[in-house]
């Protein structure tokens, strides 16, 4: 059967991406991606065939994807960080069995920003934690307010991905809000910005500071559970919490 890659590169640097998913793309003729993630690769994979198309295009860069395969190439889709984690791995997947049912999907893991700011940050998450994206585009803004609280309810460590664009400024803001009414004030928080790109900066803060930080799309943000506490510039989640047994 004909195969297509879909491969997590990981969140910016070539050393970040696992030994896998450099031996595909190094295998691969055609590299398809998102512009910003299209020219990180230009640097490592020279001589490949690049293809982009924008943001928001995901259906017609699946499209062009399959397209190029079916002219006999072998291409890898890409995808920053794990393509399985608010990635293309899915849409490729369905996208194949419905239309190009002659390939085989196979999907590349990497390293999803969650975990590399995770490292830089200490380590949030050595307790149960959950990953919430703050993008309504896909997603009723309805919902996302739930899994927030409900996270935050749960005590669960939570991490952010999307937690601001243009349209979206205050909803950061809006989401620790929604955190406070559950979790005290004072809870650990991390900021990561830049992962393993130029620029990469990290913050710990408490959740009543990262209320009024403006945070851009290259962001990931990390707040703690009710136990999680700062190690000098660390920040530490404990792998269990002290009860009587
Ligand atoms: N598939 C990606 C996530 C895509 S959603 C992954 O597994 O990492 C896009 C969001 O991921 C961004 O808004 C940001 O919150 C986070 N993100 C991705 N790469 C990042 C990086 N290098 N630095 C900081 N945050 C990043």
């Amino acid at each position: 059967m004909n195969k297509i890659y879909v491969v997590g590169i990981g969140p910016g640097s070539y050393e970040q991406m696992t030994i896998k998913a450099a031996h595909v793309l190094e295998s691969c003729e055609t590299i398809v991606g998102y512009t910003v993630y299209v020219e990180l690769m230009k640097k490592h994979f020279g001589n490949k065939e690049f293809l982009t198309t924008p943001m928001k295009k995901e259906v017609d860069r699946c499209i062009l994807a399959f397209e190029e395969a079916k002219k006999g190439k072998t291409v890898a889709m890409i995808c920053s960080g794990d393509a399985g984690v608010y990635g293309m791995a899915g849409l490729m997947i369905d996208i194949g069995a419905t239309r190009y049912p002659e390939f085989e999907v196979e999907i590349v893991s990497g390293v999803t920003a969650a975990l590399g700011g995770g490292s830089l940050l200490g380590a949030p998450f050595i307790h149960d934690f959950a990953v919430i994206s703050l993008s309504d585009l896909l997603t009723p803004w309805e919902t996302i307010q739930s899994r927030l609280i409900h996270a935050s309810m749960a005590d669960l460590v939570i991490c952010l991905y999307n937690p601001s664009s243009k349209k979206r400024h205050d909803y950061l803001e809006k989401a620790c809000d929604l955190i406070m009414e559950h979790q005290p004030e004072t809870l650990i928080c991390g900021i990561v910005k830049n992962i393993a790109r130029d620029g990469e900066t990290i913050e710990i803060l408490t959740l009543k500071e990262l209320r009024d930080k403006k945070v851009d799309m290259f962001t990931t943000v990390y707040i703690g559970n009710s136990n999680t506490k700062r190690v000098g510039n660390r920040m530490v989640t404990p792998r269990g919490y002290e009860y009587e047994r």
